[in-house]
């Protein structure tokens, strides 16, 4: 009956969909934001709330059963329902997002929301539990990877609740939870070229120190072509006898990060470590 490949999991407890649009602090101003509203459980509640729904859904199945579910109702002209891959297509306006999210779109969607401009004021969406924790997870917890740096440089993240797989019809393989998303705004002012590439480079071997980490000859090599890329492009000639690893060194030793580690480093931490390599001419990207 369900498309797994859509990852079609039907939320059928009542309380949690009311929760999360609790959680969602809807006024009736909104336009709320949902991907993959299935069978339209939660966008019926929405639809209580909000000023307007626009929900994008991929299966053209699903987009009937819902049309005929609001038609004829109040509802009917607050809904917009737009078919296809949400993924693929450029998101509507939106200011709060509620949704149970197909699990195999979590990460690009996390991105493609916090991208999103206007800002949003806050986003209330159903993951699998493993991916929630990674979002929410602080340096030193055995989760924290790039996911979460990258998250919690462009957003608040809180975990709201746990959710158990026998609130699906099918039930899915693994438990779930409740996250809720608030964009910092203004973002941070970092160019994320370069945080890319500086916490790309350090999450390989998140346990490993930064000393170490720069001095593996194919990570300064990049280095180096970065470097002299940048110092021709501002007309400087290097030395004969320049040499990227004592360059890196020596920042290193003065800054005294090299100890520092990403497994237990913070956002700020990245943010000092990229803003002491840019300023002395060293680049991630
Ligand atoms: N919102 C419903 C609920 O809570 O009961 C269904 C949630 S179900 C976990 C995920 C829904 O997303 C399914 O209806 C599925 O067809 C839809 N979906 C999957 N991939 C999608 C995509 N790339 N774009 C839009 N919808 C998608």
């Amino acid at each position: 009956l369900f498309n797994k490949d859509f990852g079609q999991h039907i939320l059928k407890n009542p309380m949690i969909i009311t929760n999360m649009v609790e959680k969602a602090a809807v006024l009736s101003s909104d336009t709320i934001l949902e991907i993959g509203p299935g069978t339209g459980n939660l966008t019926m509640k929405l639809l209580e709330k909000a000023k307007k729904v626009v929900a994008c859904e991929v299966d053209p199945r699903l987009v009937g059963e819902l049309q005929k579910r609001v038609c004829g109702t109040p509802f009917q002209t607050k809904l917009e329902i737009k078919v296809g891959d949400a993924m693929k297509s450029e998101l509507p306006f939106f200011n709060v997002c509620v949704s149970n999210v197909p699990y195999q779109i979590s990460s690009p969607l996390v991105f493609k929301l916090l991208l999103h401009r206007p800002f949003f004021r806050c986003a209330v969406l159903m993951f699998q539990r493993e991916f929630a924790m990674r979002l929410v997870a602080k340096p030193g917890d055995k989760l924290y990877c790039r996911l979460s740096v990258n998250t919690q440089l462009l957003a608040r993240v809180d975990l709201l609740m746990k959710v158990g797989k026998n609130n699906f019809r099918p039930p899915p393989k693994v438990e779930s939870n409740v996250v809720r998303i608030e964009p910092r705004n203004p973002p941070p002012p970092i160019n994320f070229k370069e945080w890319d590439g500086l916490t790309r480079m350090l999450f390989v071997r998140k346990n490993k120190t930064l000393s170490s980490i720069f001095r593996q000859a194919p990570i300064l090599a990049n280095l180096e072509k970065n470097y002299r890329i940048n110092a021709s492009l501002n007309n400087q000639t290097l030395p004969p006898e320049f040499d990227m690893k004592l360059k890196i060194e020596e920042i290193i030793e003065r800054e005294k990060i090299s100890d520092y580690r990403s497994r237990t480093m913070d956002v700020d931490d990245f943010i000092k470590v990229l803003h002491i390599f840019n300023t002395e001419g060293v680049h991630f990207a």
